[in-house]
């Protein structure tokens, strides 16, 4: 099988949907925003060189972003596909792609910057599992617990606030939308319309996978 790209603004769902088509595919997320946030939790020299791109809002360097990739994609799950979630950013980050795995579909999920700040400043994840939640769209079924496991704890990332999604905007229509005319160049991007429930977005994004 191929790997499936989930390309969109930063707050346009990719990680909700990934882990509802995760389900559905079977292809393990690949979110290089959360190896990125774990290496930064452990301290190893990728977390160090990371931490003050992602806490401005900044792209971190393509060179320890394809490091990363090339990394876990030796590994023994990733041998049929994987689902990319954030990833790639860029240009050059997708042709370095292109020569390590194949990509079958780009789902672009598209949604008008006015929605990004209320939807980015929502979020929040389960501390165990990592279920992302949103206050308003997407709460937890009881309130105060994860609907996936029994803990109550949950975490706000530390890049979610208004000042740096702010640039984490302004990177991604700099350098990562050229990305989607690339691959529409290919014939392989899907875009959907993600200013709309979750259940929709993931039903048509289903459907384009098939
Ligand atoms: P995300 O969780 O995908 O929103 O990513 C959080 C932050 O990690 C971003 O704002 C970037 O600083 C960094 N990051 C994640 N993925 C990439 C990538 N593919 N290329 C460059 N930086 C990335």
């Amino acid at each position: 099988m191929e790997s499936i790209v989930l390309f969109g603004p930063p707050g346009a769902g990719k990680g909700t949907q990934a882990q509802r088509i995760t389900e559905k595919t079977g292809l393990p997320q690949v979110s290089t925003g959360d190896m990125l946030r774990a290496a930064v939790a452990a301290g190893t020299q990728t977390g160090l060189e990371a931490k003050e791109y992602m806490d401005s809002g900044k792209l971190v360097p393509d060179g320890v972003i394809i490091k990363l990739i090339v990394d876990r994609l030796m590994e023994a799950d990733a041998k049929n596909g994987v689902m990319f979630d954030g990833f790639p950013r860029t240009i050059p980050q997708a042709e370095a792609l292109s020569k390590i795995t194949s990509v079958s579909h780009v789902i672009s999920i598209e949604v008008p910057d006015a929605k990004i700040v209320e939807r980015i400043c929502g979020r929040f994840t389960c501390k165990a599992c990592g279920f992302v939640y949103h206050e308003v769209f997407n709460p937890p079924r009881s309130v105060g617990k994860c609907d996936h496991c029994d803990i109550s704890e949950f975490n706000k990332r530390a890049d979610d606030n208004e000042e740096t999604v702010m640039s984490r905007l302004a990177a991604y229509h700099e350098q990562t939308s050229p990305l989607a005319e690339w691959y529409m160049s290919k014939g392989i991007l899907h875009a959907i319309d993600g200013d709309r429930d979750i259940d929709s977005i993931t039903q048509d994004i289903l459907k384009s996978l098939n």
